[in-house]
């Protein structure tokens, strides 16, 4: 794909630049120079200004100064003023990739590695303050995760059923109905702002593996057919642990106190509640009496606790009332509290999160 230019160098610093053929447009009217952090040399694009100074408010300002070609300060290549960037080539390719061909970045990989992939368009688009682009690229990542409770329950509601039915979750791949691999997410919601997504990630690394690596294991699963990624009740994920700045591991601390101190707090005193008016004939058979029953039979399941997952917890609490056989007078209402909870637990989340 790069067309390299047919004169060797004769020196060092000879201008010795390649063209990627896919970002070197015959129309263009402008070229942009940036140099390649591997090799040293100079990379070049012939682009459209229109295209730059459309969507960046640095680009306008700087192609609209004049640039005549008896203008001895421009440089010409080609016959179109040359633009050096000070950024890597890598980092100039991204963006304009992203400008001319932003489907590839909406397809999602099977890696779960979209945080990566967009990263370095995301940083540059932010510099060149491009902020279409940046809003743009920001709801790349927006639309792989769920951004509210409900969302996420549904996501979490598809594992379970997997590993309620086969013992686990076991694939060579990282289905995109699944919630994506969270701390390269994390990494880049911290950095370009992005709250909106952090509640879902942090409360998903919680449950992450501390012990596996979200690339070691995909290079097992790339190198031998029978390494997979393996996720139990107990849970197993990976992750891209080596994304997590100090600051995410202190908030990943203080969601684990969180979750922890609230499957306390609610399934020992909030829940444990009394429903006036049960129409139930049987003292000995109360809603209260079931209810308790439940309740204690959710609470005490290691595997909850282990994988600090209240959520889930509550979850398996509403499946275990549906064959609980309430009267109608308690069910809704002991439903409905659950659902509270769900709710005070989530707003507890955002507010540790998105600070
Ligand atoms: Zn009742």
């Amino acid at each position: 794909m790069i067309r390299e230019f047919s004169e060797p160098p004769a020196a060092a610093n000879v201008f010795d630049p390649l063209e990627l053929d896919y970002l070197w447009f015959q129309d263009g009217n402008i070229v942009l120079s940036a140099v390649d952090a591997a090799t040293a040399r100079p990379v070049l694009f012939r682009v459209h200004m229109s295209s730059l100074a459309s969507r960046s408010r640095v680009f306008n300002s700087m192609l609209s100064l004049p640039q005549g070609e008896d203008d001895e300060q421009t440089e010409v290549h080609e016959g179109s003023p040359l633009v050096r960037l000070p950024d890597s080539a890598e980092d100039v390719e991204a963006l304009l990739r992203a400008i001319y061909d932003p489907y590839a970045l909406f397809r999602r990989s099977p890696r779960s590695d979209t945080p990566l992939r967009v990263q370095k368009a995301l940083h540059m688009a932010s510099k060149y303050m491009m902020d279409d682009l940046c809003k743009r690229l920001i709801s790349v990542v927006e639309q792989e995760w769920p951004l509210r409770l409900k969302d996420m329950e549904l996501r979490d509601g598809i594992l379970d059923d997997i590993i309620a039915k086969y013992g686990a979750y076991s694939s060579t791949e990282w289905p995109e109905q699944l919630i994506p691999e969270p701390a390269s997410a994390i990494a880049l919601a911290e950095r370009y702002n992005i709250p909106s997504i952090l509640p879902a990630a942090y409360y998903n690394l919680l449950r992450c593996n501390p012990n596996e690596s979200w690339e070691l294991t995909l290079r097992k699963v790339c190198s031998a057919g029978d390494t997979r990624f393996l996720v139990t009740g107990r849970g197993g994920k990976p992750a891209r642990w080596e994304c997590l700045s100090a600051a995410s591991f202190l908030k990943l601390l203080q969601v684990q106190n969180f979750v922890e101190s609230a499957q306390h707090k609610y399934f020992s005193f909030s829940l444990p509640q009394k429903i006036p008016g049960c129409l139930s004939l049987s003292q000995s058979r109360s809603c209260f009496h079931t209810w308790m029953r439940i309740l204690d039979n959710s609470h005490r399941i290691p595997v909850h606790i282990h994988a600090r997952d209240i959520f889930g917890q509550l979850r398996d609490l509403e499946v275990r009332m549906l064959n609980a056989n309430m009267c109608y007078n308690c069910y809704p209402k002991y439903t409905d509290e659950i659902q509270r909870v769900k709710v005070r637990v989530w707003e507890g989340l955002e507010e540790i999160c998105c600070l």
